[in-house]
């Protein structure tokens, strides 16, 4: 069967989700059909390991993963019918056939497109002996998981988490939440070691151990064994440590989805992993494709190299500036000029808060009272203002962001 498209999006989650309200503002979401693996249309994962894993959305039991999806959903099917938008759930894309403009959907059906816009995302990464024994660890990506999960966080079930990352620690604090003697693994020598600065790392440590959390840094989790006969697992750590756990949960990061992009020849950046784009998100080697989301690699003007984020903010921004292209505005380029990634996560009942990219700064100023209250984190290179970091001080986040947009690019 072949079925024609016009702006045709390969996956059906937040940054497809994103362009879906971007095209319906400039009245043109009648032209997008998005075809997502999921058995939903596009839902909001950040609650996964928020609201919906505390118990916080009020909703007990959480129900089966249709209604966990439905609880998120960005757009109810009806919505999105009277705006003529075709978001075809459970349609797997399998090949991308550029010469013809066509993408193959697993069952048979052919797609053609006039532009296709790459929304892939990315999946978590599972150390291989773990991911081949089903049920013997758990990871927080999808509606299927968070379903899976929250009931499994039970009063007195010992979980091990493995990565001291967003995820990992959301779920560590979760769980406390719950009543679960926790334990975070983390390979580095701090938790948020990526992404955050070390006054930030130590405050959030303080904040999880104050909570009864056993942060174990330095060391790497070298095997997770299945108990025999309803004994626990059993965590091993390479200093020896072993950890019995009823639950284990892994927060190792994740890999941008680029199969289908690297097999239609579409260039994969070396750095990141993510699909090459311009600075409009064209795929470096085809402008009749674009990738938004989790799974671009774009350029940075002052960066060196590309970047590639996971974010809400960025799934939103990169899909507006792609619709606004596709649109006929001229957007200017992407990341440059005014720009300013946020991200955000909630702890038990804090909300730490970044804007910017804090990469290459060389001095800190530190206000407030890290590890004991809210404070804030500004990241300096050469006396000009990189990013902050802020823990429950929402002002300070949303002037350092109006600060960041005013700033020249690097
Ligand atoms: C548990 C969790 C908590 C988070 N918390 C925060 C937060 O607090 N703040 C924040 O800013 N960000 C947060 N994020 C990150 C944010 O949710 C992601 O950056 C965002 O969802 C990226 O959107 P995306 O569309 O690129 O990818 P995704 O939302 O992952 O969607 C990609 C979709 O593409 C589908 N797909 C892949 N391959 C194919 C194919 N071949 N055919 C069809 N469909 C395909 C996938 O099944 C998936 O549904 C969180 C993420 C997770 C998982």
């Amino acid at each position: 069967m072949r079925t024609t498209g016009d702006v045709v999006v390969v996956g059906g989650g937040m940054a497809a989700g994103h362009l879906v309200a971007s095209m319906h503002r400039r009245g043109l979401a009648h032209r997008l059909t998005v075809l997502g693996a999921e058995p939903h249309p596009p839902y909001e994962r950040p609650p996964l390991t928020k609201d919906e894993l505390t118990g916080a959305a009020g909703t007990e039991p959480v129900g089966t993963e249709a209604d966990l999806a439905r609880r998120l959903s960005m757009y109810s099917p009806a919505w999105l019918a009277e705006q003529g938008v075709a978001v075809r759930v459970g349609a797997r894309v399998i090949g991308i056939d550029r010469t013809r403009r066509t993408v193959a959907v697993d069952g048979g059906e052919a797609v053609s497109y006039r532009h296709l816009v790459l929304a892939t995302g990315s999946r978590p990464v599972v150390p291989p002996p773990w991911a081949e024994r089903p049920g013997l660890v758990h990871t927080v990506h999808t509606a299927a998981d968070g379903a899976r999960l929250r009931p499994l966080l039970r009063e007195g079930v010992r979980l091990v988490v493995v990565g001291g990352g967003f995820v990992g620690l959301e779920v560590a604090a979760a769980a406390r939440g719950r009543g679960c003697p926790t334990a975070v693994v983390e390979a580095g020598p701090r938790v948020l070691g990526r992404v955050c600065t070390p006054v930030t790392s130590a405050a959030v440590a303080r904040l999880h151990e104050e909570h009864g959390v056993r942060v174990i840094t330095g060391t790497r989790c070298v095997d997770v064994a299945p108990g025999e006969g309803g004994a626990p697992r059993v965590v091993r750590l390479a200093d020896g440590t072993a950890l019995a756990a009823d639950l284990v949960v892994v927060g190792l990061g994740v890999r941008p989805e680029t199969g289908l992009a690297s097999a239609a020849g579409l260039e994969q950046d070396s750095g990141t992993g993510g699909i090459a784009v311009d600075d409009a998100l064209r795929t470096t080697r085809d402008p009749l494709v674009s990738a938004v989301g989790d799974v671009a690699a774009f350029p940075r003007a002052g960066y060196g190299g590309r970047l590639r984020l996971e974010s809400v903010g960025h799934a939103s921004a990169s899909a507006e500036h792609v619709a606004a292209r596709l649109a006929g505005e001229d957007p200017g380029p992407y990341a440059g000029q005014g720009w300013v990634p946020v991200f955000w996560s909630d702890q038990y009942h804090h909300t730490l808060r970044i804007a910017g990219l804090s990469t290459g700064y060389d001095t800190t100023d530190v206000g407030g009272a890290p590890g004991e209250g809210p404070f804030t984190v500004r990241c300096l290179a050469g006396g000009g203002l990189l990013a902050v970091e802020s823990l429950d001080r929402p002002r300070d986040h949303s002037a350092a962001r109006r600060e960041l947009r005013a700033a020249p690019v690097p």
